[in-house]
C-alpha cells in the first residue's frame, strides 16, 4: 500500500459483525464493535494520485477504526462490553 493521504471511506458492505477491538489510544480498554465485514478506502498517494482500497476481515476493521479516530471517533464511543484487560 503506497502512502495514504486524507483516506475516506468509500463503500461498507450491509454484512456487519461484532468483532473485538482494542486501541493503544484507550489501553488497556477492550469492548466489541459492530463493523462492516467489507470496507473500501479511498485516499491520494504521495504523488496525488487517487486510489482506492478494498478490504475485508481484520484489515476492513482497522480501515473502519482509524478512520474513525480522524472523525474524532474512539471504539469505546460506539462499543460494547467495554472492560479492561490486563495483558501480561
Ligand atoms: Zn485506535
Amino acid at each position: 500500500m503506497p502512502k495514504t493521504f486524507n483516506p475516506k471511506i468509500s463503500k461498507l458492505s450491509r454484512d456487519k459483525e461484532w468483532m473485538p477491538e482494542g486501541c493503544l489510544s484507550v489501553r488497556p480498554l477492550y469492548g466489541k464493535t459492530w463493523r462492516s465485514k467489507k470496507a473500501t478506502v479511498v485516499a491520494y498517494d504521495e504523488d496525488g494520485k487517487k486510489f482506492q482500497r478494498g478490504a475485508s476481515g481484520l484489515l476492513a476493521q482497522i480501515f473502519q477504526h482509524e478512520t474513525d479516530h480522524l472523525n474524532g471517533i474512539l471504539f469505546i464511543d460506539h462499543a460494547k462490553d467495554v472492560k479492561e484487560e490486563k495483558l501480561s
